[in-house]
């Protein structure tokens, strides 16, 4: 479940700007191998549930520990923003993001209520990409987001293109079908980060054919490792 700007979620959303900042953040040289990791939501806002009751926090957190650790094996330094269990301060994100090759925000994904309710919710698995069109550091964004889907399909998982059926609410433009990458130009943290950034839902939680899988951990450490091989096949050459 994503972090969105709407209506409904203008209270939330302004709890995310408190917490990810307005554009004063630092604007520092970037340093090139040094990737943010966001872990979605709270403990104590954890976002999707599954059909079996697994906080998609939980998952967030589990991969974002396995994320962190396959990028240090590929020689890149990682700020885990979330490693206490809880966010860090608007200072310590904003400072984190804006001196990163690269921010990243773990999820794992939902459906809406409605299209649960129909019955629908087995229709779709697998992981999906969304990059911001409307930031400077598009082009190095979309870059990221391209080489971590082929990695991940060289292990054999799939996009999901739920995000991108023709519903309210959904809808969202494909950068790239094939990848399974949406531009969102609206979600609060493409929308602030100071760096390059992406967001991943790393597959749909609320699939009951998913979540057994989503939750292990040899899925969370074969997916991190393909995630953190495609980032670092994105980043630029060292100096
Ligand atoms: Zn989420």
């Amino acid at each position: 479940m994503k972090q969105l700007v709407g209506r409904k979620q203008m209270l939330a959303l302004a709890g995310l700007l408190c917490l990810y900042g307005l554009p004063n953040a630092s604007r520092g040289r970037q340093e090139t191998r040094q990737i943010v990791v966001d872990t979605g939501h709270t403990m104590g806002n954890p976002g999707a549930i599954g059909p079996g009751g697994t906080r998609e926090f939980d998952l967030n957190r589990q991969f974002t520990i396995a994320l962190t650790k396959a990028l240090k094996a590929e020689g890149l330094g990682v700020i885990d923003i979330a490693a206490q269990g809880s966010p860090a301060s608007l200072q310590a994100r904003t400072k984190a993001s804006g001196k990163a090759a690269l921010f990243v925000s773990i999820h794992h994904d939902s459906m809406q209520q409605a299209w649960l309710d129909a019955g629908r919710s087995r229709e779709f698995s697998g992981y999906a990409l969304f990059v911001s069109g409307s930031k400077p550091h598009y082009a190095r964004s979309l870059d990221c987001a391209r080489s971590i889907s082929r990695k991940l399909q060289a292990i054999g998982e799939h996009p999901s293109l739920y995000h991108a059926t023709p519903v309210e609410g959904e809808n969202r433009p494909l950068l790239d079908r094939r990848l399974g990458i949406h531009r969102f130009d609206n979600l609060a943290v493409l929308q602030t980060a100071e760096s390059p950034a992406l967001l991943i839902e790393v597959g749909v939680l609320a699939n009951p054919d998913q979540e057994a899988r989503l939750a292990s951990q040899q899925f969370a450490d074969k997916a991190a490792n393909a995630v953190a091989h495609g980032v670092r096949q994105c980043l630029p050459a060292e100096p």
